[in-house]
């Protein structure tokens, strides 16, 4: 006789997946996992240093911090809000798209999210049906991918390597465009890579989906982190036609040092906003009311926090590129924003280390963490093998020691 518990399936019957073939499909996020293994290795007491986080590691501004403090105490935040956001966070993010890009818009074309993230699921959510394509600029934030096949799209790598400094052009993209083509997801400055494009390229960028009828997706994330006077313009302001058919994303966590409150926003036609909020309110409901009050603060408030962050940031950029690019087999564009350097490590692969022959960057990255404790994520996270990503949103010190470890080990390549 077959004992059935409440964990068994009867073998009579036809085993059902267990897992959907959707959701099985979804790779972890390849980013988090490295943190991840940094900081278990971290709590055993291990010396590691992490170069793995995307995010700042100064504190949140106070003024941001006492904002949520007071909304804690106020009634009114321990209640459901409209799932959309909170109205004044909508107008604060009007304003500060109408300060910082230039780029005019209503309360009614906002959806406030948990993160960027949310932002961006939402967005291909709202925006595809299966078979439709998305040119993805390569190598790309390991979340795009994952993102568009749940919605039911097929991502469509356009790669740029590091001889074109990560920027794809047009002509790149026309030879990559299909009949099912309907969004381009562009993200300037990037994650990974740290390209940022120049006034021109997004412009001419913006006329070619103009031209062909394709939405744009645009990342603006990391749009205040830009060094050596760089600046990143917004797709749609340089290209007004655009916004019929163009989503911006943007958010709380990189500018303001808000990777744990989990504000983000997306921006968009009318039509597309309201039906991912009618997604997000079966979903989410409202973002957390004490981190909306918070980022209320923060985009009400100045830069200067930003500013500050950013003189730290471009030392360290500095600092690592020239350490980096100081090793044999290392290529090291200088980026010019966000806080994440690319080297191409192809020179490296099939060379011994230490009695191993790492012939991709996931097998490189793992000496490196298990030879001198150093974490560096794969360039496998975000498209093909033969790089790593290094944040150096990291403090000084641990930044030259850990950069220091991986030279004197890759040193001994032969
Ligand atoms: N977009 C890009 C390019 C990012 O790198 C990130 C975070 O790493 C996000 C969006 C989302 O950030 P969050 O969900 O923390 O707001």
């Amino acid at each position: 006789m077959t004992e059935t518990t409440a964990t068994s399936v009867p073998s009579n019957r036809p085993h059902p997946r267990r897992v959907s073939r959707r959701i099985g499909n979804i790779t972890e996020s390849a980013t988090l996992a490295v943190d991840a293994k940094a900081k278990a290795l971290k709590a055993q007491g291990r010396p590691v240093i992490g170069f793995g986080a995307g995010e700042p590691d100064f504190p949140t501004p106070d003024y941001i911090v006492e904002a949520a403090r007071a909304a804690t105490t106020d009634p009114k935040n321990h209640r459901y809000t409209p799932a959309g956001g909170l109205p004044e966070l909508k107008a604060a993010i009007v304003a500060k798209t109408q300060r910082d890009s230039g780029y005019a818009v209503q309360p009614d074309q906002v959806l406030v999210t948990n993160g960027g993230k949310q932002a961006v699921y939402n967005t291909f959510a709202a925006l595809l049906d299966p078979g439709d394509e998305v040119l993805l600029p390569t190598p790309y934030w390991t979340t795009y991918p994952e993102s568009i096949k749940l919605a039911g799209g097929t991502p469509v790598d356009v790669f740029a390597g590091e001889e074109q400094n990560y920027r794809v052009t047009v002509e790149q993209l026309e030879a990559a465009r299909t009949d099912q083509t309907k969004v381009l997801l562009f993200n300037s400055p990037s994650n990974p890579t740290g390209a940022v494009y120049p006034r021109a390229e997004v412009e001419a960028i913006g006329r070619w989906a103009v031209e062909h009828g394709i939405w744009v997706v645009t990342d603006e994330i990391y749009e205040h982190l830009t060094y050596d006077g760089a600046e990143a313009p917004s797709m749609p302001v340089l290209v007004p036609e655009l916004a019929e058919h163009c989503v911006v994303l943007n958010g709380v966590a990189k500018t303001y040092a808000m990777t744990g409150w989990r504000v983000g926003w997306m921006i968009g036609p009318r039509d597309v906003v309201k039906a991912a909020t009618n997604l997000q309110s079966h979903a989410t409901s409202n973002v957390a009311n004490v981190s909306q009050r918070a980022a209320i603060a923060a985009l009400n408030g100045s830069l200067e926090a930003v500013e500050e962050m950013k003189v730290a940031f471009d030392r360290r950029r500095r600092t690592i590129v020239e350490m980096l690019s100081a090793i044999d087999g290392v290529e090291c564009p200088t980026p010019q924003g966000a806080f994440y350097v690319y080297p191409s490590v192809k020179g490296l692969l099939g060379r011994t280390i230490r009695g191993r022959t790492p012939r991709t960057s996931v097998e490189l990255s793992e000496l490196i963490l298990e030879e001198v404790e150093v974490a560096v994520v794969p360039g496998e996270a975000f498209g093909p093998s033969g790089y790593l990503r290094l944040s150096y949103a990291l403090g000084d010190n641990d930044l030259e020691e850990g950069v220091g470890r991986i030279q004197k080990l890759l040193a001994e390549a032969r």
